[in-house]
């Protein structure tokens, strides 16, 4: 295992570098910095991450032959709590997008009131290529290389881009395993997202997709307006997408095009939600020859005639190369940076109003925070609870950013930057820098 230190900015660049996520995220916390006049050790501190550390593991594969994996596990800031995010399986995990998506999760954290810092993490691997079994061991192996690394008080992960309960049941379970016999079941928290019968949440599987759909109604809601009837399109039909398009259904709204990996889909009548749902489990999880609705190429996707569009899928995919041909008044973003910084620019300028990731996605690490307490406290929470509690909270976040963007003249993307940094400094101020 190799632990290293973050150098963030230190990367010379060639001339018109490609910009990523990290570059996003750095701009979009600068601009928000200079309108808070952020204490300068403070810029520099949350500039950098606190630790960045990338194991290389070897995995028997069901074949008998051993394939060698990299996994990554960044800590962007701890200064409210312990390190808190998701690990992502999937072919673009790298470093930037780790240090990238762990900031984010300071900033959401922070925003949402949470005793949490944030940290992101995951390996680099398209999960498609292995069985059930190899998904396993390569889980359970990256767990044991990660080591004191994670932790129910120091950094818990949870679910994001192709994982799921099942693979934070084989987190909690091998890491638990490898404790001292009498620390084993007390550390059943060092994962969030587990499944109902292991200490899981109920209903934090559809926490993230209700918080997006919250923001979408308390929108409309100061608009004076009802969801009933609006036109949405989803781009990602997974855990985020497939759960926020479930309760805009269930609100009047109706779906008219979705997006996955695999294509697109349109249907201006509108596509029954759970019909598309049933029909991706018996079609490889693809969305793509769905009988109600045509095939669509991937690029008309988001010129779809909609009131409402939510980028469920990866970071960078509303760009200044698309963002023109937005129908939608409303960006709600499920995504962690579905925007980019050129993109947003433009979509302003027009008048549309994007609900940030990490306001609108943030019911996820809510509910995140309500697994960790009931595990900790040995309570067990219902469902009905649950959602009241998410709802409180979903309501007061919501209306804090809106407020503070109407009060300031900024948009909530700024509002809600401001507001998360401004509290992160604060604790700074007050404890001082050791030593
Ligand atoms: P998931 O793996 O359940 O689903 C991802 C979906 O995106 C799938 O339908 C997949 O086919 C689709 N997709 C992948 N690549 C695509 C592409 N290039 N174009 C279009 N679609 C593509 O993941 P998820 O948990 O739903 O996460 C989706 C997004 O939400 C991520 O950005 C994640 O960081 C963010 N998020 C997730 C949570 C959570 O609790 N799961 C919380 C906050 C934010």
């Amino acid at each position: 295992m190799r632990t290293i230190t973050a150098e963030v900015n230190n990367t010379k660049k060639k001339k018109a570098p490609v910009k990523g996520m990290m570059d996003n995220v750095m701009e979009q916390f600068n601009s928000a910095a200079d309108h808070i006049d952020l204490h300068p050790n403070i810029r520099k501190i949350l500039s950098i991450t606190n630790n960045e550390i990338i194991v290389h593991f070897p995995v028997k594969m069901d074949n008998g032959e051993v394939e060698i994996f990299t996994g990554y596990r960044v800590q962007h800031n701890n200064a409210l709590g312990p390190y808190k995010g998701g690990l992502r399986y999937h072919p673009t995990v790298d470093i930037d997008a780790a240090r990238a998506l762990a900031m984010w999760m300071t900033w959401k954290t922070s925003l949402a009131g949470l005793p949490y810092g944030g940290g992101k993490g995951g390996i680099q691997l398209d999960p498609s290529q292995y069985s059930q079994g190899e998904l396993e061991r390569i889980t359970r192996r990256f767990t044991f290389a990660l080591a004191d690394n994670i932790g129910p008080e120091h950094d818990i992960p949870a679910p994001d881009v192709n994982t799921n309960s099942q693979t934070m049941a084989w987190i909690a379970d091998t890491y638990m395993s490898t404790r001292p016999p009498a620390e084993r079941t007390a550390n059943q928290h060092v994962v969030t997202g587990k499944p109902d019968g292991s200490g899981g949440l109920e209903g934090r599987d559809r926490a993230t997709g209700y918080g997006v759909f919250l923001n979408i109604k308390f929108w409309a809601e100061r608009r004076k307006e009802k969801l009933k009837g609006k036109k949405f399109i989803v781009q990602g039909f997974g855990n985020v997408g497939y759960w926020a398009a479930h309760f805009m259904e269930k609100e009047g709204a109706k779906l008219v095009a979705a997006q996955d990996a695999f294509g697109s889909i349109r249907n201006t009548n509108g596509i029954k939600v759970e019909d598309l749902y049933n029909y991706t489990r018996i079609n490889n999880g693809s969305l793509t020859g769905f009988p109600n609705a045509f095939d669509l190429d991937n690029e008309k996707f988001f010129t779809t005639e909609c009131d409402i569009c939510i980028p469920a899928a990866l970071g960078n995919q509303i760009t200044q190369k698309n963002a023109k041909s937005i129908k939608a008044k409303l960006i709600a973003e499920g995504a962690n940076g579905p925007t980019n910084v050129e993109g947003e620019k433009i979509l302003l300028e027009r008048g549309v109003t994007i609900i940030p990731d990490i306001l609108c996605n943030s019911g996820g690490v809510v509910g995140s925070y309500f697994e960790w307490l009931q595990n900790r406290n040995g309570e067990l929470w219902h469902l009905d609870e649950v959602m009241a509690k998410l709802d409180k909270k979903m309501r007061e976040s919501f209306n804090k950013v809106f407020d503070y963007s109407e009060k300031e003249g900024m948009d909530l993307r700024t509002a809600a930057y401001c507001i998360a940094i401004r509290r992160i400094e604060k604790a700074y101020i007050q404890r001082g820098i050791f030593p």
